[in-house]
């Protein structure tokens, strides 16, 4: 069999326009910070500096929230909203308008294919906007209770996986309900939301209304501890999760958290295998694994298991692994030095406690940071690579013989975000769907995201529900909840 190389076909770095510095977005205007120590965000592919970018104080978010807090009263909590929903309308057409710099821009700062950004991140961002605008005008009719109104100023702390996209998740359903907001992206990737704020600018959006602060932790801190935040939204670790619901305790302060996860992707042997094997590929290496609801636990009917391994190995074998603005390539960079690091201890682990690793041995790239993509069989429940979160291109496999043992073993988890199940019985996935202690079930695919389902967790996984009716409840009092 002669086999065929895919040559390079890397998309253009020119339409992105970097500033080698880049200040805080606060009512409307980009304003130096005040005295915070600014800091590099790199290419995670090449480790090439990218920007410098602004560390904002407490005193900056201060500044934010009053700008925040401001805009709401005087102009967008008075709007009507069918008027809003055009200016959620018009960031939207904005967002596509611009995709290709946004997509190509995403994939500098964060590392992930191009393919995705593309394909995935950057319309579902435009569609999370478009489907608010819809919701803004129509919120009487939503049955959230009597007489909804918006809650004042949120904190949004956002993380790394998927920059843009969790901006829109956040952003869209708060002002589409009459709230404003004071959005910090994550350390490592806080280009795009610098760029949104441009968007904010090129939409005439009323100054205040949006404000940008970037920073790491501490200014995350600053964000959660400020008086005049009416409600939070996060999304990043457990570990920092439970902080917040610390720190908030006691406080008038609502909060939604959309935290970890440990997915079990469950495979029956009535499943169309072919189908299952590009589930199983995108529910793990989707992103290079570092996705909250990743199908990180691959438990397969034991008279399958062994065809079922044996395809998906050879299956990798032809994924392409490097360079993330090549159009060919399925697996970039990891994030981070420090997730990398993670990722690399973590796997390390699981060989010591005894489950069996496997690699393609593909090259990778000399500069960056990189995994390959990894398989662990003879995992047991006990081993800490079923139990913890990887949120890297690392698969667990594990069997099972009955629905029942497929149930147990699968909620057998601190988590519960996700999961998949893969079978030819309509009545299987839902006998499954109710046993499963997951907010999301896919049936025979994996990994799909539309801003009109509600996506969220249990148990350490979170509460609150983004997307969807149900995500509009956390942005909205009513009657009943005020
Ligand atoms: P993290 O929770 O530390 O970071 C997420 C966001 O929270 C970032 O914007 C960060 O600056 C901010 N933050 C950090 N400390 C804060 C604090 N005390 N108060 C307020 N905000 C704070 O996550 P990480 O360290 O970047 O990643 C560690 C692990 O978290 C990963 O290995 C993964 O398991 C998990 N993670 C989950 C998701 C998800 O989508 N659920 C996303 C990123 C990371
Ligand atoms: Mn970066």
């Amino acid at each position: 069999m002669p086999t065929f190389d895919y040559a390079p076909a890397p998309e253009s770095r020119s339409v992105v326009t970097l500033a080698p510095s880049y200040d805080l977005f606060i009512n409307g205007e980009f304003v130096d910070a005040s005295g915070g120590t600014p800091f590099a965000t790199i290419n995670p592919a090449t480790e090439e500096t990218l920007a410098m970018v602004a560390e904002a104080s407490a005193a900056d978010v201060d500044r934010a929230v009053k700008a925040a807090r401001t805009a709401y009263t005087r102009v967008w909590s008075r709007m009507s909203g069918a008027d809003r929903g055009k200016y959620l309308y018009r960031i939207a057409r904005l967002l596509q308008e611009r995709s290709r710099e946004f997509a190509v821009l995403e994939t500098l700062d964060n590392g992930k294919p191009i393919k995705e950004t593309r394909d995935v991140d950057v319309p579902l961002a435009a569609a999370h906007f478009f489907y608010h605008a819809g919701w803004a005008d129509k919120l009487e009719y939503a049955t959230l209770g009597a007489n909804p109104r918006p809650y004042g100023v949120v904190g949004q702390v956002i993380p790394w996986n998927f920059p843009l996209l969790m901006l829109a998740w956040k952003i869209a359903p708060a002002l589409a309900c009459g709230n404003t907001v004071v959005l910090k992206p994550a350390e490592t990737t806080p280009l795009t939301a610098l760029l949104f704020a441009e968007i904010c600018q090129q939409a005439e959006l009323p100054p205040g209304v949006v404000n940008i602060v970037t920073g790491a932790g501490a200014t995350g801190q600053a964000i959660v501890d400020h008086p005049g935040i009416d409600k939070l939204a996060f999304t990043g670790s457990t570990a920092v999760g439970k902080m917040i619901a610390h720190a908030i305790a006691g406080t008038r302060k609502k909060a939604t958290l959309e935290l970890g996860g440990k997915a079990a992707n469950i495979i029956f042997d009535d499943a169309p295998i072919d189908q299952a094997i590009e589930g199983i590929v995108s529910g793990i290496f989707f992103n290079q694994g570092q996705v909250c609801c990743a199908g990180s636990r691959l438990l397969v009917q034991e008279s399958i298991a062994e065809e079922v391994v044996r395809r998906f190995k050879r299956r990798l074998e032809t994924l392409r692994v490097g360079d993330p603005l090549d159009k060919n390539t399925d697996v970039g960079a990891i994030n981070s030095a420090r997730q990398l690091a993670r990722i690399t201890e973590l796997a390390a682990v699981g060989e010591a406690e005894g489950a069996v690793r496997w690699d393609t041995g593909c090259p990778l790239p000399k500069n960056g940071f990189w995994f390959r993509p990894t398989v662990f069989t003879e995992v047991s429940q006990s081993h800490r690579i079923a139990q913890e979160e990887i949120f890297g291109p690392v698969l667990s496999v594990l069997t099972f013989r009955t629905p029942g043992e497929a149930v147990a073993k699968a909620n057998n988890t601190p988590y519960g975000l996700s999961a998949g199940v893969w079978t030819e019985k309509g009545s299987r996935i839902l006998w499954m769907a109710d046993q499963l202690r997951a907010g999301v079930i896919w049936a025979n695919t994996f990994n799909r995201f539309d801003p009109t389902s509600p996506f969220g967790g249990y148990k350490e996984s979170g509460y609150g529900r983004e997307g969807g009716r149900h995500g509009l409840e956390a942005y909205v009092r009513t009657e009943v909840s005020a």
